[in-house]
């Protein structure tokens, strides 16, 4: 029958699939197939029903079928006879597409289905769930992203930094911010290494002399053993490392980029101090295995 569907009638293998599963359906439970010709329900909703809709309850399916929209018809099917539950599974299927399997929770998709809509009111055209994710992932990350955030906090040091410089030029038009004339025109106060650079965690000079001086400020070498790390300072970890982990092993470095910790190389405890110098983003795994001491960086 499925090949006859297939090859006479030129049906895709799933219409021929849904096709042989009503008919057997109508076969078992004659009134189906009299909605059917009455036209009071559709040949899909019959086969959404089909796994649970029997001779005994027949009139109460119906009943719904006729009544209810497809979706809310599979719903009622499904909180029946659920399907088995999938895994989150992220696949590469060619060279610039990954195909992505997950399970939402009903909420989640009228979210997704909502920026959808939202979207496709913007744009005025169609709208893949592949271009509406990426849309609220944009919009999380530019809120969220630690390595954004560290951007913008420098970016406002700057601002600052430049908005004092010009003070000062008006008060002392013949002095120049001490602060920003060793930085060789990055603009600002923070010399905050950029993407990707100094493998072996030298500090800049600039976050030196500023941890430098905020100790001497407070009086003391160290900061007590339990203060936490300054934003200022989380912000230029997560900027020098950009976001990854800092482990290398045979000249390769951890690609991890979740679940990442700032690590003291010379603990604190030992004298090791919060200047940059000291700090190495590491995932869990390598962060436990320094500390283990199994490994070196
Ligand atoms: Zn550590
Ligand atoms: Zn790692």
């Amino acid at each position: 029958l499925f090949q006859f569907c297939v090859e006479s009638l030129q049906l895709t293998e799933h219409q021929a699939y849904q096709y042989i599963t009503v008919s057997r359906k109508c076969t078992e439970i004659p009134e189906l197939m009299v909605a059917l010709e009455d036209r009071r329900i559709t040949v899909s909703k019959v086969r959404k029903m089909s796994s649970v809709i029997s001779a005994e309850n027949q009139s109460e399916w119906l009943a719904l079928a006729e009544r209810s929209s497809q979706k809310d018809l599979e719903r009622a099917v499904r909180a029946k006879d659920p399907l088995p539950p999938v895994r989150d599974h992220f696949q590469i299927t060619s060279a610039d597409e990954v195909k992505l399997q997950a399970c939402l929770k009903h909420e989640v998709s009228e979210k997704l289905q909502k920026v959808i809509g939202l979207l496709v009111e913007k744009r005025g055209g169609k709208v893949s769930v592949n271009e509406a994710l990426d849309e609220a992932c944009e919009l999380y990350l530019e809120k969220f992203d630690p390595i954004k955030k560290a951007e913008r906090a420098v970016v406002k040091m700057r601002q600052k930094c430049s908005h004092k410089l010009g003070e000062n030029r008006v008060r002392h038009a013949d002095k120049e911010c001490p602060r920003s004339s060793k930085n060789h025109g990055r603009g600002g106060c923070e010399n905050v290494p950029t993407s990707g650079v100094d493998n072996n965690a030298q500090g800049s000079r600039g976050s030196e002399r500023d941890s430098t001086s905020q100790s001497n400020k407070r009086g003391t070498k160290m900061r007590p053993a339990r203060s936490p790390l300054s934003a200022k300072t989380k912000h230029q970890v997560w900027l020098r490392d950009q976001g990854r982990c800092r482990y290398h092993r045979q000249g390769l470095r951890c690609d991890r980029t979740r679940f990442l910790h700032i690590h003291h190389r010379k603990p604190r405890a030992l004298g090791g101090s919060d200047r940059l110098e000291n700090l190495v983003l590491l995932c869990g795994e390598h962060h436990r295995a320094v500390h283990e001491g199994a490994d070196r960086r």
